[in-house]
């Protein structure tokens, strides 16, 4: 299998999640090798690659950091090109934080896949698994096991203990990510928005965003697509997350109450297994 890059650029505008701030973020083409790139045109063109050892912070969301700049809540957009089989391709952003769209990866891989990608003429590299990995986080109640498997697969389960989400399961093997993954949204408790806030977190967050759970039995505002649509965000997240592996792991990934800083962790401790 070949490298793929973005057959066009593509523009979005939007505000931050978690800044409130308005963003212009432009998608290119890049040529293979690149991988995924940000540059912070309203920092001197600053560059940071989507890659594990730009891994800062995972609270809420997933920022890279590089010589000083960030970039914060790239997770979405990475989703979409992993999902998609894209490689290789420059972000461009005139701030800190990408915009939240509506909460989902849908706005950014619907173009793209609507456009179809380029392919390129240098080989993809894959990491292969060769023995079972497991890593626990105990106090969180989280483990992430990645096995060796001819085919890259990802499966979620999810456990909040709330009823209004109860037990959910997702799985991705390697298709229908436009239609069956990228359209979850974001969510999160009614009861967490006042302490987000507080904590600076959320500014840009709205009920045209994301799914805000109004326990004990409903949701308010937008209304879940699908049943298992928080476990499916989950996934979206972890696809998003473990791209910064910078080339696809090809095994068979499985989640237990996944998130950011755990999905990072459980990352780079995996990289550590693996001869590059
Ligand atoms: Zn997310």
């Amino acid at each position: 299998m070949n490298q793929h890059t973005i057959s066009n650029t593509y523009s979005f505008e939007g505000v931050g999640l978690h800044t409130g701030k308005r963003v212009r973020m432009v998608l290119a083409p890049a040529p293979a090798g690149t991988g995924i790139v940000f540059r912070r045109t309203d920092r001197k063109g600053a560059e940071m690659k989507a890659d594990i050892s730009n891994f800062h912070r995972g609270k809420r969301s997933t920022m890279l950091r590089s010589n000083g700049v960030s970039v914060r809540t790239v997770e979405h957009l990475l989703s979409a090109f992993a999902g998609l089989g894209v490689d290789n391709a420059f972000v461009e952003l005139d701030g800190s934080e990408l915009p939240i769209m509506d909460g989902s990866a849908r706005p950014f891989a619907e173009v793209i896949a609507a456009d179809g990608l380029a392919e390129q003429t240098a080989q993809r590299e894959v990491i292969t698994v060769r023995e079972p990995f497991e890593y626990r986080d105990d106090r969180r109640g989280s483990f992430l096991r990645i096995e060796p498997d001819s085919a890259i697969s990802y499966q979620v389960k999810i456990d909040f203990n709330s009823k209004v989400i109860g037990v959910q399961e997702a799985r991705f093997d390697g298709t229908g990510y436009l239609e069956e993954i990228a359209p979850s949204r974001t969510f999160c408790f009614k009861r967490e928005v006042r302490l987000l806030r507080l904590l600076g977190l959320i500014k840009g967050g709205s009920l045209e965003n994301a799914l805000v759970i109004d326990e004990p039995d409903r949701y308010l505002g937008l209304q879940p697509a699908f049943d298992n649509e928080c476990a499916r965000h989950k996934l979206l997240d972890l696809i998003g997350d473990f791209s910064l592996a910078g080339r696809p792991i090809a095994g068979r990934i499985t989640a237990y109450k996944p998130g950011h800083k755990f999905n990072a962790t459980a990352l780079r401790a995996f990289l550590e297994t693996v001869n590059l």
